[in-house]
């Protein structure tokens, strides 16, 4: 997942950061960062900053607005669109930090910030958006578009304004208006509370086990990790499971509890659906269909068709069509891997119906016998730090990145560390903060974000600063970080993002880095997975933390065969969650209190969906949609993986994965440009063609 400050993109495609300015105050918000690079003061900023540097970052904002506005010239792109563009420097830089630390430092106090900060940022970008006389003058400029001599980008750009303000609401009657800032109002609030209740759900499951031999089976580093989160959690000499990722996965995998696994894995599926304050589900709803009204009142059927229209797939029927292709493959594999499963079980002494608590505990047994595989036997070689430098050295080898560490620049927590990323020739390209231990204040899963954007609008080359974060297996007292090979995979996955951020070579922010569309913004991040698992590249950083012998062969010829193992299941689990998001966003019609369960249920069976298999994210957690930017958007992955399987193919049928010209390509048409022409464009203009299916398929094994 992306930049989770796209929260806030209805007010950031609007602001720009930039450090030339300088502020002297108190606040460490609001002065001058004087810390190398121009980093985040992390050691100064308390919880008590981000109000008073809110509001008086969006009355900057609001001055500088009016500034463009009461100019008497006549509007230009320089004195109206630039403009805006220098706009909002200060609440760029203020959210930028406080999104951050409230994904992965947050506490109840900055969810109170937030929730009281939210109506706020919302109207703030609603009175822009709404801005009768800025409008005027982008609309002005728009209209005489083609007679302006202006670049590709300028172009770009322009287009950008102009759309963001009439799908803002700019056109709209004054009486519709009042309306639509309500919705968007409450929509802030209601995705906050719906991440926030996530989060409590997700920490206030615990499953106590004081009995030994009710972990049999579990990996000695997965019993020594519940025994520290047990002693963390006050049931010194226990041991506790969570719902973090590390600590359920393995469980189910392994334990040969089969009550246990049920119950360890209903706590994860009914996160949000316990009824109460944190249930999730009328939240759900009430999202939708305010959704839905916002869409209608500015002239698209569905939140779907509102969505879509600025993505590459521009229509729900385009999303349609392609998940409709890979839907009947993947469960048929799917049907297929769980009649394997089922014979397993028929074969033991007491038989029963495979349900989906058991899924991964005979996906594992099935991994061992037609294998010869266990996770268990990877992990010692996916020590974290040998992952990460893993990382580094293909970004090396095709860009010619170094990447060195750096202990005198602030960050926000022990577990964070810092690099500065240079070219070959030592020029300075970026700073990477990497961060990818669970904690309880940090939010589940993965994402790569931004505390600045590269841009050079006012000739110098403001150069980024980005994070990564994930929630990776724990050092434990007498283990390093042993990670699985999935999350290796996910560790390449943010680094592509990240590289997409760093490599950034834009005139203006707005367009710059990972300001793409959805659908085209996983491509630089799954296409860096391929050679997480290319045994050439495996080779070189996958050492046993032991002996520091590289993997075997034998081991590396093992996981390339097992590649399509269980791809049926985790393609399934995938499409259904994002054929449940173009459901409800493509409703014509919704009722508030519509009966979320039941509408979900129904909608599972009607695509025939298997009991054995939930979605990856049922609707009462699936924060992508509901607290996060990927509303009608979760199909993104599939469609960017067309694209990354495809692209991928065209080092491969050069013969080497490092080859120098394509990866040349791929920085300058893919890397450098974020979002300053079409994706589709930049694709053509990367590998000569447009993108085909069948690679996907292939690497799937679904063909
Ligand atoms: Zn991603």
């Amino acid at each position: 997942m992306p930049a989770e400050m796209k929260l806030l993109t209805i007010v950031l495609i609007v602001i720009v950061l930039c450090p030339a300015v300088s502020w002297a105050s108190e606040n460490p918000l609001l002065s001058e960062w004087k810390t190398p690079f121009g980093v985040p003061p992390f050691d100064d900023i308390k919880a008590e900053h981000y109000e008073p540097a809110f509001k008086e970052a969006i009355a900057r904002h609001k001055k500088e607005i009016a500034a463009v506005t009461d100019n008497d010239e006549a509007p230009t792109f320089e004195n109206t669109v630039e403009a805006m563009e220098r706009a909002g420097v200060l609440l760029g830089r203020v959210a930028s930090v406080f999104s951050a630390m409230r994904s992965s430092m947050t506490n109840d106090e900055l969810a109170e910030i937030a929730m009281k900060m939210s109506p706020l940022l919302s109207k703030h970008g609603d009175d822009i958006r709404l801005n009768e006389k800025l409008f005027e003058r982008i609309d002005k400029v728009y209209q005489q578009r083609d007679e302006l001599e202006l670049d590709t980008e300028q172009m770009k750009l322009l287009e950008d304004y102009y759309k963001g303000f009439v799908r803002g609401g700019a056109k709209l009657p004054e009486d519709k208006r009042e309306r639509l800032r309500e919705i968007n109002v409450k929509l802030s609030l209601l995705s906050l509370e719906f991440g926030e209740n996530v989060l409590k759900e997700n920490n206030k499951f615990e499953m106590v086990v004081e009995d030994q031999a009710e972990m049999a089976g579990l990996p000695e580093a997965v019993i020594a990790a519940a025994a520290d989160a047990a002693k963390q959690r006050g049931h010194e000499g226990k041991w506790v499971f969570t719902l973090h990722k590390p600590s359920w996965i393995p469980f189910l995998q392994y334990a040969h509890n089969r009550e246990l696994r049920e119950k360890l894995y209903k706590g994860y599926i009914n996160r949000g659906n316990n009824g109460g304050e944190l249930d999730n589900k009328k939240i759900a709803a009430e999202m939708a269909a305010l959704r839905l009204e916002r869409a209608k009142m500015l002239g698209y059927d569905t939140h779907a068709h509102y969505v879509l229209e600025e993505t590459m797939a521009k229509q729900p029927q385009s999303v349609r069509n392609l998940l409709g292709k890979l839907w009947p493959p993947a469960l048929a594999r799917a049907k297929a891997e769980a009649a394997e499963m089922q014979k397993l079980i028929d074969a033991e002494d007491k038989p029963f119906k495979l349900e989906s608590w058991d899924w991964w505990y005979y996906a594992e047994k099935i991994r061992k016998a037609k294998y010869d595989l266990d996770e268990e036997m990877l992990r010692p070689y996916f020590k974290l730090e040998n992952v990460i430098q893993g990382a580094f050295d293909v970004s090396e080898k095709m860009f010619g990145l170094k990447f060195e560490k750096r202990t005198d620049i602030p960050k926000y927590h022990e577990d964070v560390t810092v690099f500065e990323v240079k070219e070959a020739d030592g020029t300075h390209v970026g700073i990477l903060y990497v961060d990818y231990f669970p904690r309880e204040s940090k939010r589940g899963g993965a994402w790569m974000g931004e505390f600045r954007q590269q841009q050079k609008l006012d000739g110098k080359n403001v150069r980024p600063i980005i994070y990564n974060v994930g929630n990776f297996s724990k050092p434990t007292a007498d283990k390093p970080s042993l990670i699985s090979f999935e999350e290796v995979g996910t560790l390449f996955h943010e680094f592509g993002h990240a590289l997409h951020g760093l490599l950034s070579d834009c005139t203006y922010e707005s367009l710059a880095g990972t300001n793409v569309p959805r659908d085209f913004v996983e491509l630089p991040s799954q296409i860096m997975e391929n050679w997480a698992s290319e045994p050439e590249v495996l080779k070189s950083f996958a050492k046993h933390y032991k002996t520091g012998e590289p993997m075997p062969d034998e081991l590396i010829e093992k996981i390339t065969k097992a590649r399509h193992f269980n791809q049926g299941f985790a393609t399934t689990e995938y499409l259904a969650a994002s054929l449940l998001d173009l459901n409800w966003h493509t409703l014509e019609e919704i009722d508030p209190k519509l009966d979320v369960a039941a509408f979900e249920n129904e909608y599972l069976d009607h695509i025939g969906l298997i009991p054995e298999i939930i979605p990856r994210y049922r609707s009462h957690y699936f924060r992508h949609i509901f607290a996060g930017g990927y509303s009608s958007g979760y199909y993104s992955y599939i469609w960017s993986a067309v694209l990354d399987a495809d692209a991928f193919e065209a080092f491969k049928e050069k013969g080497d994965i490092f080859d120098a010209e394509t990866a040349k390509s791929f920085r300058e048409n893919i890397l450098s440009k974020g979002g300053t022409e079409e994706p589709k464009d930049l694709f053509q203009k990367f590998r000569g063609k447009e993108p085909s299916i069948e690679p996907l398929l292939k690497r799937k094994g679904l063909k």
